[in-house]
């Protein structure tokens, strides 16, 4: 059975929720593929080596980065999802506005969070991507489209859209 991730980074988890949304068509993938690892809707994972990994998100904590880094490891193909994954996302724009201690300041009303943040990255600016999904959210039907076009050796043809769509 083919393995199939599906990896959240900083984001809102709205790439994630349209995946779920593909319903009929994620029963009929299930027959040819094992989604081994979506932590955002089942409960056993298993992070293993994956034929194909979705990422959605940017890489802005050390954990995002340790995260999308071994996954890069374990995954033939590697795909961003989402315009955070491919463009870093609307957190990005705080990168040439502010410092982070101020944004920080301005939200949280303190300088530290208990995670390690940095400045927010494209996953591609971090680990090496086979293919890009952009859109926010992205459309369920690349989802589709995009796994079964790897799973038949062909490469996804994706066109550019804009960042909010319907
Ligand atoms: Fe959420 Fe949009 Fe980022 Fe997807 S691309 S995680 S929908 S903000």
């Amino acid at each position: 059975m083919v393995k199939i991730g599906i990896m959240g980074l900083t984001g809102c988890s709205g790439c994630q929720c349209e995946i779920l949304n593909c319903e009929e068509a994620i029963y009929r993938l299930i027959e040819k593929v094992e989604i081994s690892y979506f932590p955002l809707a089942q409960d056993n994972n298993s992070f293993g080596e994956f034929e194909i990994l979705f990422v959605e998100g940017s890489v802005t904590t050390e954990e995002d980065e340790r995260k999308v880094k071994e996954g890069r490891e374990r995954a033939k193909f590697l795909v961003a999802v989402g315009s955070c994954a491919c463009y870093g996302g609307v957190q990005s724009q705080r990168n040439d506005e502010a410092s982070l201690e101020e944004m920080l300041l301005a939200v949280y009303g303190r300088k530290e969070l208990p995670v390690k943040v940095q400045k927010p990255r494209a996953v591609s600016e971090v680990v090496k991507v086979d293919y890009e999904l952009p859109g926010c959210p992205l459309d369920k039907r690349q989802f589709v489209y995009a796994v079964a076009s790897i799973l038949n050796g062909v490469k996804p043809f994706f066109p550019k859209i804009p960042v909010c769509h319907e």
